[in-house]
């Protein structure tokens, strides 16, 4: 029997990076001790009164929102979760929304549910459906990050929320940086940061779970018993050159453990700030999207872009809100 490297008890959980063998206790204090201390090395929530969690109701969002939750009593700020309904599958969106709540009840913190076709009268289902049809040519998964973003920042300003949490992974960071690298895209590269400050409307966005990999957001759900959903969204289609990146950064994870800590924190603390440098990003001019007022690169933004184009084909499909 492997023991608990803390209390000598069955061990459960092998976290070889940190050459640690834990029980579900230990993993739980192990994760939250992290999450206090990558937050404070970083000065995550410095400056910070309240924090909108936004949770999908995925094992990364809900492992967020219980070390969120552990971090916002360690540091005194308030917290309020956001899930959004996008509408998506016959099970999907309801099992994620579903999931959320019951995360929000437990921890017993305020919460806002935002259902897409209730306030704007479209789902992500229909952009899939007739995203062609009404001129929008970017994948869904990206019109729908373009949605998420957008309602993320209304609901933080709606309930004064500082800043905005998202419980991207290291596997998703590790991903991103080398996808980046091999296509050439320093901007992405650049835009890449563990917090981002509030500027021009656009609330502070910060990705506390950068240094957890997805098998230690899997095991603290699964191990603490959480609900969450653990289906696909539908309209995922992987791709073949992301999927290949995170199994060869996996394979070298097994033969040199931490080797995608490493990877992130090189990255995020010497590389970021040194491309800054030599290729800052071109300052913005944001104004005010002309029919929702948000802040907004062109005269109309592009979530009103988005939610024009498909309600106009929805129409003349005949799909009328009434009907749907
Ligand atoms: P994704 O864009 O699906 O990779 O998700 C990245 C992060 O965005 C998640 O970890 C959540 O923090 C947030 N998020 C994704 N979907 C939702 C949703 N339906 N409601 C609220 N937050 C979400
Ligand atoms: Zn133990
Ligand atoms: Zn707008």
């Amino acid at each position: 029997m492997v023991k608990c490297s803390r209390c000598g008890r069955k061990a459960r959980v092998r976290l070889r990076y940190a050459r640690l063998s834990l029980c579900v206790e230990h993993f739980t204090e192990f994760m939250e001790k992290r999450f206090l201390k990558i937050a404070s090395e970083n000065n995550l929530f410095k400056n910070i009164n309240k924090v909108l969690v936004a949770v999908s109701g995925g094992k990364d969002s809900v492992t967020l929102l219980h070390l969120m939750y552990k971090a916002s009593n360690y540091f005194g700020f308030e917290i309020h979760g956001l899930t959004i309904d996008l509408g998506i599958g016959k099970e999907y969106s309801k099992d994620s929304v579903e999931a959320s709540v019951k995360n929000f009840e437990i921890l017993k913190i305020p919460y806002t549910i935002f259902n897409l076709k209730k306030h704007y009268g479209f789902t992500v289902d229909n952009i899939a459906l007739y995203g062609r049809k009404a001129s929008i040519r970017r994948p869904v998964c990206s019109v729908c990050g373009t949605v998420k973003r957008y309602i993320m920042n209304k609901v933080a300003l709606e309930v004064k929320a500082d800043a905005i949490a998202t419980g991207h992974n290291l596997d998703d960071m590790v991903q991103y940086i080398l996808s980046s690298v091999y296509a050439g895209r320093i901007e992405d590269l650049v835009k890449l940061e563990l917090k981002t400050p509030t500027k021009n409307g656009l609330i502070s966005r910060i990705k506390p779970l950068v240094y957890f990999s997805e098998k230690e957001t899997l095991l603290y759900v699964l191990l603490r018993k959480l609900p969450f959903n653990y289906n696909v969204c539908p309209h995922f289609r992987p791709r073949i050159f992301h999927e290949q990146i995170r199994k060869i950064s996996n394979e070298l994870e097994e033969v040199a453990p931490g080797s995608k800590i490493t990877l992130a924190k090189m990255f995020l603390e010497k590389i970021q700030p040194a491309l800054n440098k030599y290729y800052p990003l071109k300052e913005e001019k944001l104004r005010k999207c002309r029919i929702c007022g948000m802040p907004s690169s062109s005269e109309i933004c592009s979530f009103c872009k988005v939610r024009l184009a498909i309600k106009k084909v929805l129409k003349s499909e005949g799909e009328s809100e009434a009907r749907t």
